[in-house]
């Protein structure tokens, strides 16, 4: 078996992954995996797809997302599970995140084209294929345009936080985010915390109702997932995992290999104590 059968952070093309969610199904299938969650970045359009892909196989598919959100000046990935993602407020709430990440999507063509550099938002448009749009998308159209010879260098040189093309997403509160998430049933994990390191985050977020982190992650090294995991534990988070699969080629194209820990059985279970005990106490918008 591979490192793991267990896999909660997988993006599809309903965002910025190359692979459509039949696809990763298909390949999870194959490949003996047990439970797997597509967490598109603010859509849930892959969900559908996947159960209805998965169905008569073992695999279990986790309902997910991962919504953007920032604090200051730093991108804040919370990742949602078992969220009712049918529901009309949320997906509501989600199409209007989808609608302020095309305007900004037009803005960076627009700095880009002030840059000198001749490309087009459909291009951007035709890529996303409906998606909420990114910048990989619009580092995929620079790369198609010829524009730049690596998709790394659309992000080093242009559309990186700190390059020229930059714009910043529509701000969403990393409470707003996990409340999001809650008032719909879920529960709510911060992403990779070792990318955003800082800490004293998960504590402030805690208070306002973070369910727990993602300990396992292929940009954490070995020590630094074991290092969320015993934070989780003795602070009475939950912790996940998952290899943030985007496609061959795309920053973190590690699914086989999320250096060596594998996602417990018993953090899906505690998930799901989680989201029964919270729907239990009445703590949810019905
Ligand atoms: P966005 O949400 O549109 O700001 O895009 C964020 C996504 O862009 C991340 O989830 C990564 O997949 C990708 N990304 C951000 N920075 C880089 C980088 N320096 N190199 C490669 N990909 C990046
Ligand atoms: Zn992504
Ligand atoms: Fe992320
Ligand atoms: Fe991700």
């Amino acid at each position: 078996m591979l490192n793991g059968t267990i896999d909660l952070h997988l993006h599809s093309t309903c965002s910025d992954g190359k692979e459509s969610p039949e696809e990763l199904i298909e390949s999870a299938v194959a490949e003996g995996y047990e439970i797997i969650s597509i967490t598109d970045h603010d859509t849930v359009a892959a969900i559908p797809r996947a159960i209805q892909a998965a169905e008569g196989s073992n695999l279990e598919v986790i309902p997910g997302i991962e919504l953007s959100s920032v604090d200051g000046v730093d991108d804040v990935h919370i990742l949602g599970y078992f969220i009712d993602y049918t529901a009309p407020e949320f997906q509501k709430r989600i199409e209007f995140f989808k609608k302020k990440r095309r305007e900004r999507a037009d803005e960076i063509v627009h700095n880009l084209n002030q840059l000198g550099l001749d490309i087009q938002f459909d291009t951007v448009l035709r890529l996303a294929h409906g998606a909420p749009i990114g910048r990989p998308h619009i580092a995929e159209a620079l790369l198609s345009e010829e524009l730049v010879t690596t998709y790394g260098e659309a992000f080093n040189r242009y559309i990186g936080q700190d390059g020229p093309a930059y714009v910043p997403k529509y701000k969403v509160e990393p409470e707003e985010a996990i409340n999001l998430i809650h008032d719909n049933g879920g529960v709510s994990i911060l992403a990779h915390p070792g990318i955003l390191d800082r800490d004293e985050l998960i504590f402030e977020l805690k208070e306002v109702g973070l369910g727990g982190i993602e300990a396992i992650h292929p940009f954490h090294v070995y020590e630094k997932q074991v290092y969320y995991e015993e934070l989780a534990k003795n602070h009475g988070l939950l912790f996940t995992g998952g290899s943030d699969w985007h496609g061959q080629g795309r920053s973190s194209h590690f699914r086989k290999l999320i250096n060596a820990r594998k996602v417990p059985r018993e953090s899906i279970e505690a998930m799901k104590s989680f989201v029964k005990s919270r729907k239990q106490s009445g703590n949810q918008a019905v």
